[in-house]
């Protein structure tokens, strides 16, 4: 069984959602923000109150101790964490729960439930910790599968290697954010990669969407830091050579990274670990104009300082996380270190930033402390968000450069007209979350009330209006949420047709009954 105290039905613990309380004040400030009335707080239902479809599938005997068929366990992984999987679980619709839920052991038991599946004809979903923002949980299969499985990877969970001379650790793939940390503190080591959701995603669901996390130059993406990886399918075990480097033709790990379930399941990987760093010097700057912040940012990520942490807030973004007072874009600046002291190379950033236009900010009352803790906060903000009937997304992608503005304008602009359509008023925020020498990942926030009957509607003229441009301008429909059902269509755009192809023959290898994440990344049959 999941950990009980987890929420079915929204972000994280149960008992971390925001009290009435705090539910009252949010809603009394979006209400004096947005000039809007917001109905009641829908109260999150209970999950004996849900009536599922019955299971389709009967565990076989031998089995039996792995599965688990409650009301509980097959809600809680029918759907993943993006706004339309919690406003659906508070409606109560869930149409596509799986028929069972696998907990193996170890990876003998995934062989077995694989071997079982592939014979019912049953699809099988790997799932680690369900934080998947894009459809990838959900076991939307159709009707060619006599049933659907999730399969729970929780138990596998542990740090099971440690190489401090070679600085890489062997960790199973269902293991949390914070049981991987708490394995490696002991050895002063630590992974330190932190998406926003690292308190409940694993390193399986990490490698198999691409995640980026906690730094914001070099070290962003959890792929660049493995070294081989096991991966279970159900034609037999793939596992790599555990290599720092090789060039020994097209590399295996990379199929698998960002393979999102499609080809086998990640039982566990070596990964590269970091010394804890001890050395630390962070700054927060302001700009006029989020267009000078921009400059300031490419500056840095060309400057070869690579600095731990680099986030520009336009201004809005910066008053609504609590950073700063909405009168200036902010740049959070910080370098880190086990090694060395950061304070020159914090100075040099200082002085690019200030070629740029970057001054002291106005608030400078502990910003990037104030942003930390509202990042944490915020999915459990958002889930509040929407008891109160309101829409709350998140888009995100990457480009070069030369057309970031060009992009950056086009999304405002597209997001601003699809809500003016419905009719809904909201807001559009963006901040950039990851730089690169070439190009930079800008997120955007849209926070807007229309019509709470039509939460999911609304929500979908604004999903579609914004991706439908991101596709258009030739940027990515993701940088790091991943492709999963809901952004196939944009992904299948941007994706080579032969590449389409080449993909589709090895899941015929790996995966010859295509029992495997039907519908995510490869259309289902
Ligand atoms: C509030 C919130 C904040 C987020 N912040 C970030 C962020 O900062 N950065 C970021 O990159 N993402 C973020 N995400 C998206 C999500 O957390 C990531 O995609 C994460 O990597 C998913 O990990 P998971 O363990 O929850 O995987 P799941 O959601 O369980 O699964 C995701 C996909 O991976 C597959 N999968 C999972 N485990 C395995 C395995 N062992 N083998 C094969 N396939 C597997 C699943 O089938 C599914 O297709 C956020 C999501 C939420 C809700």
């Amino acid at each position: 069984m999941t950990d009980p105290r987890r929420s079915w039905w929204g972000w994280g613990d149960e008992a971390s959602a925001l009290d009435p309380g705090d539910v009252d004040a949010l809603a009394a400030s979006v209400q004096a923000r947005l000039g809007v009335e917001l109905p009641a707080p829908v109260t999150p239902p209970d999950h004996r109150a849900l009536t599922l479809s019955d299971p389709r599938l009967r565990p076989p005997a031998a089995l039996a101790g792995l599965f688990d068929d409650s009301v509980r366990e097959r809600a809680l992984h029918a759907h993943g964490r993006s706004f339309r999987d919690v406003a659906r679980n508070l409606r109560m619709e869930i149409a596509h729960p799986p028929d069972l839920v696998a907990l193996p052991h170890h990876e003998g038991d995934i062989a077995a439930i694989l071997e079982w599946a592939s014979a019912q004809g049953a699809a099988v979903i790997p799932f680690g910790g369900g934080s998947s923002v894009v459809g990838g949980v959900e076991p939307d299969v159709g009707d060619a599968y006599s049933g659907a499985v999730s399969l729970d990877l929780g138990r596998l969970d542990r740090v099971l290697e440690v190489d401090t001379e070679s600085l890489a650790a062997r960790i199973q793939a269902g293991a949390l954010g914070p049981h991987i940390e708490a394995q490696l503190r002991p050895h002063g080591l630590t992974l330190r990669h932190q998406p926003q959701s690292f308190e409940f995603s694993t390193l399986g669901g990490w490698l198999a969407t691409r995640s980026a996390g906690h730094f914001a130059t070099l070290h962003t993406r959890v792929d660049d830091g493995v070294e081989s990886m096991r991966v279970l399918t159900p034609s037999g075990m793939v596992e790599t050579r555990r290599l720092p480097a090789s060039g020994a033709g097209p590399d295996p790990n990379r199929l698998f990274l960002g393979s999102e379930g499609v080809l086998g399941v990640i039982v566990d990987a070596w990964v590269r670990v970091h010394r804890v760093p001890v050395h630390r010097a962070a700054a927060v700057r302001a700009f006029d104009d989020f267009g000078s912040g921009l400059d300031a940012v490419r500056a840095l990520a060309q400057s070869g300082l690579n600095p731990a942490n680099c986030r520009l807030l336009d201004p809005l973004e910066a008053l609504l996380t609590d950073a700063g007072d909405g009168s200036s874009a902010l740049l959070l600046l910080a370098f880190e270190s086990a090694d060395h002291a950061v304070d020159t190379a914090l100075q040099r950033a200082l002085e690019l930033v200030r070629d740029h236009g970057g001054a002291a900010a106005p608030t400078e009352r502990d910003a990037a402390g104030r942003w930390r803790a509202g990042f944490v906060r915020a999915p459990y903000m958002r889930d509040a968000l929407i008891r109160l009937g309101m829409i709350i997304e998140t888009f995100e992608s990457a480009t070069t450069w030369e057309r970031l503005s060009a992009l950056l304008e086009a999304v405002r602009t597209r997001a601003v007209d699809a809500l003016s359509s419905l009719p809904a008023r909201g807001i559009v925020t963006c901040r950039i979350t990851h730089a690169y020498p070439d190009g930079a990942a800008p997120y955007w926030t849209v926070i807007a009330f229309g019509d709470p009957s039509a939460q999911v509607q609304e929500w979908a003229v604004v999903k579609n209006a914004v991706s439908d441009v991101i596709a258009g301008a030739g940027a990515t429909i993701t940088h790091h949420h991943a492709v999963g059902r809901d952004h196939r269509a944009w992904y299948e755009r941007e994706r080579p047709g032969l590449f389409a192809a080449a993909l589709g023959a090895a899941k015929q290898v790996l995966d010859p009954a295509g029992i495997l994440n039907p519908g995510v990344l490869l259309a289902g049959s």
